[in-house]
């Protein structure tokens, strides 16, 4: 993992739109970008903000799999299909799966909580 985080190529590989920055190097059978294993969405996600919790996914808000930047990323979980509704209503949302949920105590969630919402409100008055 460190070889990876500390990798100087990660972000040479990246194309800056004026929208997305898209992912240029390999990609997963899925659309994801793919980066010495790691899917490049969850990658950008750490380098910038840290690691993610386990239990959590890692979400686009402009649905678009090849895009790796940081403004563009939240944490949420797929099973829930709320999330492209919330998305498209532009209304901040998180999702905290089962297992999320199992493993951490309220006040870290919380805080994971917070730290999105202020992450994901910040993204949407750039809009
Ligand atoms: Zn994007």
């Amino acid at each position: 993992m460190s070889r990876v985080k500390n990798h100087p190529d990660f972000w040479e590989n990246v194309e800056k739109t004026d929208t997305c920055w898209l992912w240029t190097g390999s990609q997963n059978y899925d659309g994801y970008g793919n980066f010495y294993g790691k899917r490049t969405h969850r990658l950008a996600y750490e380098l910038t903000y840290g690691r993610i919790p386990k239990g959590f996914y890692i979400c686009h808000t402009c649905d678009r799999p090849r895009c790796v930047k940081p403004e563009h990323l939240f944490l949420g979980s797929p099973s829930d299909n709320s999330i492209d509704a919330e998305k498209k209503g532009r209304r901040v949302h998180i999702v905290i799966n089962s297992e999320a949920k199992k493993r951490y105590k309220k006040p870290r969630i919380k805080a994971l909580i917070d730290a999105n919402v202020r992450h994901q409100r910040k993204h949407l008055t750039n809009n």
